[in-house]
């Protein structure tokens, strides 16, 4: 009999994480036999936990809050054009014998969005927030042929900073790339993404009357189990027609590390599905 693949998700806390149910439900559908674990790391033990996990024969990791970017550091000789762009990593594998990172957040995004049957070429999209998600985003969303981003933050300096590294990372980029604060944003936008933490403090943010159509998408990275944050409440108010949670996201980043990690393509729509149900019944 074949050993399970050994997976597993490392942060601190970690007992939140749906990671492992993700995982179980693409392997299923893959017909893999794997094992995925949560796995508490203390602060000062994450770079041995990796190299001991590798050693051990696993075959991938998941990194999550507080080690994405000491998982950067890790694997900075062998870093995708994704996690270089975000800064960060939440997905580790070994290719010969050398530790990779990338980073699936932003692409697991705009996949999401992509799902709803929303076109994301020739679009206005307004990026809220200047952390490490808004900067995960913001070089698959440049990819994706928008018409023009801009960047908004409370800081507003994180912002023009974000703007700053596209200039010099992504120079083809920065005639559509605009940065500055929140009294900076005018007029209306096809897509507003909340990547702020607003919505976890039951905090709205100051944004000016006018900003949504009835076409306009309004998606918040974080989620609910009635995909009902406070930025999406503020949204439909507003008037923006297409709200959405940010559960797809955490379902299609993770289709992406399986597919990085295994070469097989799942379909995450029936793993969202049966996540929201779970998120639901509590
Ligand atoms: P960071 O701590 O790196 O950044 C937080 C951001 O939120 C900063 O831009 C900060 O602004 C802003 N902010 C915080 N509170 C407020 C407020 N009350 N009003 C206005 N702006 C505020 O966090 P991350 O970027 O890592 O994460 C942001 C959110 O995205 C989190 O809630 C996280 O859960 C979610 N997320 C969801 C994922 C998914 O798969 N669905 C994946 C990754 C993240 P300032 O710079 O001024 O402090």
């Amino acid at each position: 009999m074949n050993t399970p693949l050994h997976f597993a998700v490392m942060g601190n806390p970690i007992q939140h994480s749906y990671s492992p149910l993700l995982h179980s439900l693409f392997a299923k559908q893959a017909g893999l036999d794997i094992n995925y674990e949560k796995m508490l790391v203390p602060l000062e033990d994450f770079e041995s936990a990796v190299h001991t996990f590798f050693e051990q024969g696993g075959k991938g990791l998941n990194i999550t809050i507080p080690f994405k970017l000491r998982a950067h550091e890790l694997a900075r000789g062998n870093l995708s054009r994704r996690a270089q762009s975000a800064g960060s990593v939440n997905t580790l594998w070994m290719e010969e014998g050398q530790l990779h990172g990338c980073n699936t957040d932003g692409i697991g995004m705009v996949n999401d969005i992509r799902r709803q049957g929303i076109a994301l070429e020739g679009k206005k999209i307004l990026l809220l927030g200047a952390g490490g998600a808004a900067r995960g985003v913001i070089m698959p969303l440049l990819e994706s042929g928008c018409q023009q981003l801009q960047v908004v933050n409370r800081t507003a300096a994180k912002a023009t900073e974000l703007a700053r590294q596209c200039q010099t990372n992504l120079p083809q980029y920065a005639n559509i790339f605009r940065a500055g604060g929140f009294e900076h944003i005018q007029g209306q936008w096809d897509i507003v993404i909340n990547a702020t933490s607003s919505s976890l403090q039951h905090h709205t943010l100051p944004l000016p009357a006018g900003l949504f159509t009835q076409d306009s998408l309004a998606y918040d990275m974080i989620y609910t189990p009635d995909n009902n944050t406070p930025f999406l409440q503020q949204a439909r108010k507003d008037g923006a027609g297409i709200t959405s949670d940010g559960l797809g996201m955490l379902v299609y980043q993770g289709a992406e590390s399986f597919f990085i990690w295994n070469h097989i393509r799942v379909n995450p729509v029936p793993v969202l599905e049966t996540l929201r149900q779970q998120l639901i019944s509590g």
